[in-house]
Formats: C-alpha cells, sequence, structure tokens
C-alpha cells in the first residue's frame, strides 16, 4: 500500500508519501515514490497524517465503561476513540473492590488474546485502590486502601497491567512501587497529598509519571512545591494533562507545555461512559453522575473524569500554546508510547514501525484511522 499527495509528519520532519508492507511502515519520502502495478494507490490529496494517538488513561466512552468487564464495552471503546484518531488505549479501572477489579482486569487478558475491533487495546491500567482519600477526587473513597500484598500481587499477576497509579506518600503502597519497578510495570503518582519530599523519594524508586497533573493532587507553594511542584521540576517525570479546559486552566496547561516540551506530557482523555454521549445522567460504579456543559460530575459537583477525546484534546493543545502540531504531535503519540515502554514499535513514523496512522485536516478533524495498516474508521465526509 502506498499513501501519497500527503503531509506526513515524523521526527524527521515531513515527508510526501509512505508505503506500508504487512502492517509495518516500509519507506517514506519525498520525492516520487517507486509504486509497482499491484500496489494499492491511496492519494489523500493533502491530508496531515500523525502517528496514531495513544491514550494511556481512558475507563469509558459511548455508555461503555471499562467496570463493565464485558467485551462489548472494551470493543465500544475501542470502536469510539478510533473515530478521534485513536490507534491504542489502555484500559482503565476505578477504585472498586477486588473482585470487581480481578473480573474487568481477566476481562481486558480475554479481550487482548482475541481481536477487538478499533483502536487496539494495548493493556490495562488500574487507578486505584491504592490512592490518598483525602485526594480521592471522583474515585470511591469507600473502597481506597492500602496496598496488602495478597490482593495487589494478585493483580500483577494477570500480567495485563501496563501502568499502575500510586499515592506515594502512604508506608504500605511503597513496596507497591518497587514490586511494579522490578516487573517493568510502570508507576503512575495519583490522588495523592504527598509532600515535594515524597514526590523526590518516589521518582527515586522509580515512579516515572504524574497522573492528571494538577488534578487531585498537592499544589504548588513556594516553599511546599507539593506534588505539582515536584513533577514540574523533575525531568524524570511525565505529566498526564486533561487538556479540556475544565480540568486545567489554559494558563495552566502552558504552564506543563513550559515545563515539559517536547517530550514529557502526556495528553490523556481520563473519558468515562458519558463520553460521547448526550447530556443526562450516567452511571459511575454504584453512583450517579451528570454529563452537563461539556462535564461530567458527580452530585457534589466533583468532576468525575471528563468527555474529553484526544483529538480534541490536540487542538485544545494547539489553541493554548499557538505551537503548530509539528512540535505538539508527539504528547499525543510518541510520548504515552514511551511511558508505556513500546516506542521501539508505536508512537512514530519511522521505517519498521507499525502503521498506526492517524489521517487529519488542517483543523484536526479525524477522516481515517488506521490500525497496524488496517483501515478502522473512515469519515463519511
Ligand atoms: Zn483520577
Amino acid at each position: 500500500m502506498l499513501i501519497t499527495n500527503a503531509r506526513i509528519i515524523t521526527p524527521a520532519g515531513e515527508m510526501r508519501w509512505m508505503s506500508i508492507r504487512n502492517g509495518i511502515i516500509s519507506a517514506l519520502g519525498m520525492g516520487e515514490p517507486q509504486a509497482t502495478s499491484d500496489t494499492q494507490i491511496i492519494d489523500v490529496q493533502g491530508m496531515t497524517v500523525l502517528p496514531g494517538f495513544i491514550d494511556v488513561h481512558f475507563h469509558g466512552a459511548a455508555g461503555h465503561d471499562v467496570m463493565d468487564a464485558t467485551p462489548e464495552a472494551l470493543e465500544g471503546m475501542a470502536v469510539f476513540s478510533a473515530r478521534h484518531g485513536v490507534t491504542g488505549f489502555l484500559a482503565t479501572t476505578l477504585t472498586n473492590p477486588r473482585g470487581a477489579l480481578t473480573r474487568a482486569l481477566e476481562n481486558v487478558r480475554d479481550c487482548m488474546a482475541g481481536s477487538v475491533k478499533g483502536a487496539r487495546l494495548l493493556g490495562a491500567r488500574l487507578e486505584g485502590p491504592y490512592l490518598n482519600v483525602e485526594k480521592c477526587g471522583a474515585q470511591n473513597p469507600e473502597y481506597i486502601r492500602t496496598a496488602v500484598p495478597g490482593e495487589a500481587l494478585a493483580f500483577l499477576d494477570l500480567g495485563v497491567l501496563r501502568i499502575v497509579d500510586v499515592a506515594p506518600e502512604i508506608p504500605q503502597n511503597e513496596w507497591l512501587i518497587d514490586e511494579c519497578v522490578r516487573r517493568g510495570i510502570r508507576v503512575s503518582i495519583a490522588h495523592t497529598s504527598a509532600t515535594a519530599a515524597d514526590v523526590v523519594r518516589a521518582a527515586a524508586r522509580g515512579a516515572t509519571q504524574s497522573t492528571h497533573t494538577f488534578n487531585a493532587q498537592t499544589p504548588l507553594h513556594h516553599r511546599e512545591p507539593g506534588v505539582v511542584g515536584a513533577v514540574l521540576a523533575l525531568p524524570e517525570i511525565r505529566c498526564e494533562l486533561i487538556a479540556d479546559g475544565v480540568h486545567v486552566h489554559p494558563l495552566a496547561i502552558r504552564i506543563v507545555w513550559m515545563c515539559k516540551k517536547p517530550d514529557r506530557l502526556i495528553l490523556i482523555s481520563d473519558a468515562v461512559r458519558a463520553a460521547g454521549m448526550p447530556d443526562g445522567e450516567y452511571s459511575f460504579d454504584e453512583r450517579k453522575v451528570f454529563l452537563k456543559d461539556g462535564a461530567v460530575r458527580l452530585p457534589d459537583g466533583t468532576l468525575a473524569g471528563s468527555c474529553l477525546t484526544m483529538d480534541r484534546a490536540l487542538r485544545m493543545l494547539m489553541g493554548v500554546t499557538g505551537e503548530p502540531v509539528d512540535s505538539l504531535w508527539q504528547t499525543a503519540s510518541l510520548n504515552p508510547a514511551r511511558a508505556l515502554g513500546i516506542a521501539d514499535r508505536k508512537g512514530s513514523l519511522e521505517v519498521g514501525k507499525d502503521a498506526d496512522l492517524t489521517f487529519v485536516t488542517d483543523n484536526l478533524t479525524v477522516r481515517l484511522t488506521m490500525v497496524e495498516g488496517h483501515i478502522v474508521y473512515r469519515s463519511d465526509s
């Protein structure tokens, strides 16, 4: 397959054509491509081609939630996210009792073995229960607990977790950071009342990420920089951001960009069941949430995930920073791929990598999404 007449954004600059063989990018170039008579040629008429977006923090969408623990839920999420340019995602759990979490993780394991339509299911992420109840946000405080080896090791042993969220200031959680690092599972600092010193200690133990930076974290004070100050200042920490203009003020988005550009900012959706649905009431574990004015909230007003999509997040980052897509693309693909340790095969458009592609217009409207060379979404217009 040969993609021509394109504006292909690569780490080495812009290219004009790309050939794909067996789902892998086999060549990229500027001049006239070599085509044989049996080559399938796709002329994309000047459209921009980006590496497919990777959403490492995705709870649900289109009426589905990871905690439903059904293949239909994961498939519904995969199909929905592909419409927004996502080619890979982590199924992210909510803080729940052990049985519900085990069922959700087993479902991810079973679906990874089979084939899910749409974006590729890249594994699971455990957001809770090992958090700090003081910064629970919309995570159910009833179920937040410390990391007990019997339970936590059983979760890790299922073999699907790629990221585990941990409040590092809780002494009983420290061993879990070490155990995740030993297994190559990334630790993200989350829902936490930590001091800056606690964060420095967690980073020294091997934590590499900050979960939805600014949200559910101790704020920056100039004499106690808190979690926010520490994760912005430490170069080894990648910062997730919910760039919907609701969770984080546009100026705060710019602060994260200024501290972390170009390769340490990770856009996430943090989307939940209500994403892509009409305004109204939705279930969120055994509680209710309301989607209204582009925000999902518990009855008391607490934000409960988002209805954000990755294409909109990237568009918001472009608007807020005034930077072109050429300098921002990696926040939605390469940086999350690096966070997952899969940047050798995903996250950027280079020869030898998977043909995970998102075709967008100048205003970043997704027209076509391809996973490993297969078209998983094509817009009608
Ligand atoms: Zn959260």
